[in-house]
């Protein structure tokens, strides 16, 4: 029997607002554990929260981006369930009224171009966080994370492998970074993906039973967990057995997911309307206001420069992984660089050096006017390419331009006839012998004697003019 797999994912991103969702707390979650609390965080009897303008906004910025229809009317529901990371025992979500609802997100695996299906993404506040390596085996809850404004992003069960759940979470994080809305930190748990899996035999048009992986730390570990989820519920099935609807975490050293526990429905959680928040009605002129601040997006920008410039699918794809690394190439374009050297340069020369360094290419002290410059020191002749490596290694540590590292190192390439010749002349005169072989056919001598000239100039003539100087004075 062939099996089909029907994916799902739900994505949480903690939106990067100064405050907490429903009070003024500061959201910096790092600080010493419960430090940014207050009573409505805390969960106090009597306390009333005000829902964060700045969260909406965020929200709706992220719903136009995945094209989803904004909501005029949007509410706030509770989600109870008692566990002591919400310590009012119920979490203010979104139930049957989400903010965005209805988008789609186009992703590409090898070549194919499928369309996600968006269903909703709702706003939600983030729980407290439980720790359970305390000495002396007790569990502590730091409750600065409790309120941070998180919004929930789920797709419809259209996605039908691994990799094309792993190619929608990482042109969804793109999206998310360009809109500059969160730092998509999933070592920090600022991102968390959460994938529903299911498999059934091709043809069957009905849904077998889902399991849902959570608590995976990478897009890759999601890739593998996903994969395994398909193998072991098919062979389950094979094996005349049926696959229990559960919520399974993954074991990324062992690669393989196991039971955590039996999934709950949604009746479980007796959602009811939030009835100290007041509605969330998005007019169209605050949508229409919201659509005029988004920047161009990740698939436009990628399609633009590659048109514009006649770059590869492939460097028109890294150029535009992050907003950052798009405007540092458009600003050296901009600067005069000749846009494929300047692909060039950037993909491979300084993301190596910005790799190694880990830094940022927005503050990284080679900026893309002197990058500019660089290249056209090389396209003048006045640098080789191979000096040029070595001046933007240094532009990149020292902030210096490479003008000024080449006049400063004495360093400028000898692209003056008059001032090679006399180089090459002295080596011929040295080299009687070798000159005698190339005369009489042996053309490898011309390497050797390239060599001499380099060492006698230090390397700094031009290669391509010492080349035709060299060989019009052998040819006299
Ligand atoms: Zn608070």
């Amino acid at each position: 029997m062939q099996y089909e797999a029907v994916i799902g994912m739900e994505v949480h991103v903690e939106i990067n607002s100064r405050s907490k969702v429903f009070c003024a707390c500061c959201t910096d979650f790092h600080a010493p554990p419960n430090t940014n609390v207050c009573p409505v965080c805390l969960g106090m009897p009597g306390t009333l929260p005000v829902l964060n303008v700045d969260m909406v906004n965020k929200s709706v910025a992220v719903g136009l981006a995945l094209n989803c229809r904004i909501s005029r009317w949007s509410k706030m529901d509770r989600k109870n369930y008692f566990y002591p990371d919400l310590a009012k025992n119920y979490q203010i979500s979104q139930y049957d009224l989400p903010l965005c609802h209805g988008g789609w997100l186009d992703i590409e695996v090898d070549g194919a171009a499928r369309r996600i299906g968006i269903t909703r993404a709702h706003m939600e506040e983030d729980t407290a966080r439980n720790t359970h390596t305390i000495a002396g085996g007790q569990s502590g809850v730091d409750f600065n994370r409790c309120g941070l404004p998180l919004l929930e992003i789920v797709t419809e069960p259209d996605l039908r492998s691994a990799r094309e759940a792993h190619a929608y979470l990482t042109e969804l994080k793109q999206i998310l970074q360009y809109l500059r809305v969160s730092d998509c930190n999933m070592e920090e748990g600022s991102l968390r993906a959460e994938a529903n899996i299911s498999v059934r035999p091709v043809g069957q048009e009905a849904f077998g039973v889902k399991t849902e992986v959570k608590n995976v730390a990478s897009f890759s570990g999601v890739q593998k967990a996903i994969d395994f989820e398909i193998a072991r519920q098919i062979a389950v099935i094979e094996a005349g057995g049926t696959v229990v609807q559960e919520t399974r975490g993954w074991d990324a050293d062992r690669g393989v997911t196991f039971s955590q526990r039996l999934k709950e429905s949604a009746h479980d959680y007796r959602y009811f309307p939030e009835p100290d928040l007041v509605p969330v009605a998005v007019d169209q002129a605050w949508e229409d206001r919201i659509r005029g601040t988004l920047p161009e997006l990740p698939a436009a920008r990628r399609a633009r420069l590659a048109a514009q410039h006649g770059l590869s699918a492939y460097d028109a794809g890294v150029l535009t992984q992050s907003r950052d690394t798009a405007d540092y190439y458009e600003a050296a374009v901009a600067a005069g660089a000749d846009p494929k050297k300047a692909a060039n340069w950037i993909t491979v020369e300084l993301q190596a050096l910005l790799s190694e360094s880990k830094q940022e290419i927005a503050e990284c002290a080679a900026g893309p006017a002197a990058l500019a410059g660089m290249l056209g020191m090389i396209e003048s002749g006045a640098i080789s390419g191979k000096m040029a490596k070595e001046i933007l290694a240094e532009m990149f540590s020292t902030g210096k331009s490479a003008e000024d590292i080449v006049r400063e190192r004495g360093l400028s390439q000898i692209s003056d006839a008059g001032a090679l010749l006399d180089a090459v002349r002295r080596v011929l005169a040295e080299n009687p012998a070798q000159v005698e072989q190339f005369r009489a056919g042996k053309e490898k001598v011309m390497g050797f004697l390239v060599g001499q000239v380099m060492r006698a100039t230090g390397g700094k003539a031009n290669p391509q003019m010492l080349n035709d100087v060299l060989r019009e004075e052998l040819s006299r």
